[in-house]
């Protein structure tokens, strides 16, 4: 496509997103208001009630909503990583809440991480994923409108109802196609017409998500389902991914202790020949110093590190320490290790048993252990 024509397309895509959420947030002012009203109707007339209740309704309806999505998704076999619903982001494999700073999504106020996974015969499972959050907010909808009408108390009936109306207008615009600003993120109504019309998610993409997922969990990497990690090493990601992939697989080979696992892995990186990623080339030259106890080309890859990495680099300093202590420099990599360890003290990271036997072998000048040990899982 010409490029003045992309960037348009583009832009008038950010509009029409940008216009949705507009006309759904000024769609909810007067049923809060109404709402305000009807609670409070004998107190001087406060702009703050209905503001109030606006928010209360958005959060509740925008929850509704999520836990819609997650259900759907928890029943259809997804794994669930993250809920968001404004600010709040929970959790459920860790049962952690945290802030998010949720500034671009597919649906209004929030959303929902889930993964799968494989990708045989998904189609319908996803579709019932993504139509789990607007099926939520009509539901609840309906059921507060049947309420409404059959409740006691005028005043709690016009609360109820106006919530009802606040839950269909973010049931309806979830169902409107369109795209998040950066477009990464589609609305649930642009994620069940593309499935409809037969676009399938990649194994790639699919790969990425099984990524962001494990790192997201946060758990230790000896617990990974080892499908989702035979998944992410049998296939292709895209180039955007690899970086990031190889940096989790050698999290997880180094907490199994697999250094010769690590050091292939690393050989065969793109991120560590183009230097994309510094971490893995200071992790490399590490294996390489350890294992092959080759100080000349562990020294030429620490080389290429950023300058301010030397000093305060935990990695870093244990690789120079190595390389030292290969090299008979007992002073300077003893230093090394002083080093490494002030810097693992003042991040609060204590050193599991490898990195241990590991430094006293250098401070002790004892030949270097060559073997590790699986971390045990916390
Ligand atoms: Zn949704």
């Amino acid at each position: 496509m010409h490029k003045i024509l992309k960037d348009g397309v583009e832009a008038a895509s950010i509009l029409w997103r940008d216009f949705i959420w507009l006309v759904t947030a000024i769609l909810l002012v007067r049923p809060a208001f109404w709402a305000a009203d009807d609670a409070f109707g004998h107190v001087p007339h406060s702009p703050l009630l209905g503001i109030a209740f606006y928010i209360g309704f958005m959060l509740l309806c925008v929850t509704a909503h999520e836990l819609g999505h997650a259900v759907a998704g928890s029943l259809m076999g997804y794994r669930i990583h993250m809920i968001v619903v404004a600010a709040a982001g929970y959790r459920p494999p860790v049962r952690k809440f945290q802030y998010i700073f949720l500034t671009d999504s597919g649906d209004f106020g929030g959303y929902v991480f889930g993964t799968t996974p494989t990708l045989k015969n998904w189609a319908k499972r996803n579709a019932i994923f993504f139509a789990g959050g607007p099926l939520a907010n009509l539901l609840l909808a309906a059921a507060l409108f049947v309420a409404a009408r059959n409740g006691a108390g005028d005043a709690l009936k016009g609360v109820v109802a106006n919530l009802a109306l606040v839950s269909l207008v973010i049931g309806t615009q979830s169902l409107v196609p369109y795209s998040s600003r950066n477009g990464k993120s589609h609305s649930d109504g642009a994620q069940l017409l593309a499935l409809m019309r037969g676009k399938r998610i990649s194994a790639e993409e699919n790969r990425a998500s099984l990524l962001q997922g494990l790192h997201l969990d946060g758990q230790d990497a000896t617990l990974w389902d080892d499908r989702v990690v035979a998944e992410i090493e049998s296939g292709e990601v895209e180039s955007d991914w690899r970086a990031f992939r190889d940096h989790m697989l050698l999290h997880r080979y180094l907490a199994f202790g697999d250094l010769q696992k690590a050091k292939r892995l690393l050989e065969k990186s793109d991120a560590v020949k183009d230097g994309t990623l510094p971490s893995l080339t200071i992790e490399y030259a590490f294996l390489v110093a350890l294992l092959d106890g080759d100080a000349g080309r562990a020294d030429d890859l620490l080389g290429k590190a950023p300058d301010d990495a030397c000093e305060k680099d935990f990695s870093f300093l244990r690789a120079k320490a190595v390389v030292h202590a290969i090299r008979g420099e007992r002073d300077r990599a003893i230093a090394a290790v002083a080093d490494a360890r002030r810097i693992a003290k003042e991040e609060h990271r204590p050193l599991d048993e490898n990195e241990n036997a590991l430094f006293l072998a250098i401070e002790q000048g004892r030949a270097l252990p060559r073997q590790w040990q699986r971390r045990q899982a916390a």
